[in-house]
């Protein structure tokens, strides 16, 4: 495999210009846990072709690849990532808007989109504007706050399936669910979306996005590194009251804490390792579960061996 690597190497170089892609890249420059080691290769593709052409090329050497956004709902393992990391970010993040859809591409961050639909006096996005992913990470978490649900605003999405097809899934196809979606486990990757909005009031809604951010940072540590929630909400229960009712507030594995700003959010106080977040996520389940017996579901994707 160390000569398909090296290979490819070469391959990446003259196929993309340097700018756009990395070689042993520290994951923590690309997740807001800010840990995480390195990814052996990382590219920033601008289009759906080259997104294409970099999945055909690792199927064909037997290479893995992991598509990320901004890395805000993810834990990188300490030891990296031995495969190809395509970042769709902002070389990716084109927009567009017809009446009442915006059709845009997965790199864009979330926040931007519902400035851009409020400038356009679109509703439906507000709710968004405080979550810091792309709108690919969105899709494929189904990503929530207030109220509203990334699914609630989407018509269809462009995705690109194992076999190098290009397909446009309807919402139903999406299969959308609580922080999830067909994305999760199917390994299809989100290229663009139309999103289906509704006539509103361009500077209510930024006024709304104002509040809204306002309490985010009333009530989580943003000051520090984190995934956001870190566990999905248990029915009938809030995560973060269950950690706090068990005692874990301020609990640290290294500089990994479980916020005491929030007890729902894992944050990073410096220079925790994922693994010090790894075991401090495992020791919280251990206890809630075995004070409360409901299980805690990380809401974090892992990436690596832990
Ligand atoms: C401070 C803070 C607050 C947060 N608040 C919220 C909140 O209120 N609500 C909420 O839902 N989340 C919240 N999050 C979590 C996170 O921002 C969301 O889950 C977001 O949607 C993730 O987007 P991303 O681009 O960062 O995805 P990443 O973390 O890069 O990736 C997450 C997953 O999506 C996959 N993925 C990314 N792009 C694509 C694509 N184009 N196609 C297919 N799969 C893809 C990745 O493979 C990975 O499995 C918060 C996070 C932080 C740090």
């Amino acid at each position: 495999m160390e000569d398909q690597k090296t290979e490819f190497d070469r391959w990446l170089k003259e196929h993309f210009p340097a700018a756009r892609i990395r070689f042993h890249e520290p994951m923590r420059c690309h997740t807001t846990f800010r840990a995480g080691g390195p990814a052996r290769f990382m590219v920033m593709p601008e289009n759906e072709e080259e997104i294409a052409l970099l999945t055909a090329r690792c199927r064909r050497i037997g290479l893995s690849w992991f598509v990320i956004g901004n890395g805000s709902n993810l834990l990188v393992s300490d030891r990296g990532y031995d495969g190809l990391i395509i970042k769709l970010g902002r070389q990716y993040a084109g927009m567009s808007t017809e009446g009442c859809e915006i059709r845009a591409q997965a790199g864009v961050m979330l926040s931007r989109l519902s400035r851009q639909a409020a400038l356009r006096d679109l509703a439906g996005l507000a709710f968004a504007s405080g979550i810091p992913g792309t709108l690919g990470g969105g899709l494929m978490m189904n990503a929530g706050a207030y109220g509203g649900e990334l699914s609630q605003a989407v018509k269809s999405v462009r995705v690109l399936d194992g076999e190098g097809q290009i397909r446009t899934l309807t919402k139903e196809q999406m299969k959308f669910g609580y922080r999830t979606s067909v994305l999760k486990e199917s390994g299809l990757i989100a290229l663009e979306a139309v999103l289906s909005l509704t006539p509103g009031d361009g500077k209510r809604l930024l006024l709304e996005m104002e509040e809204l951010n306002r309490k985010r940072r009333e009530k989580q540590p943003l000051e520090y590194g984190s995934a956001g929630s870190t566990f999905k909400r248990p029915a009938g229960y809030f995560a973060g009251q269950l950690i706090e009712q068990a005692g874990l507030k301020g609990l640290s594995v290294g500089d990994a804490q479980v916020s005491e700003k929030h007890c729902g959010f894992v944050i990073n106080r410096g220079n925790a390792s994922a693994a010090e977040i790894y075991t401090l996520c495992r020791m919280v389940q251990e206890r809630v579960y075995k004070q409360f017996q409901v299980e805690l579901t990380m809401e974090v994707r892992l990436l690596g061996e832990f």
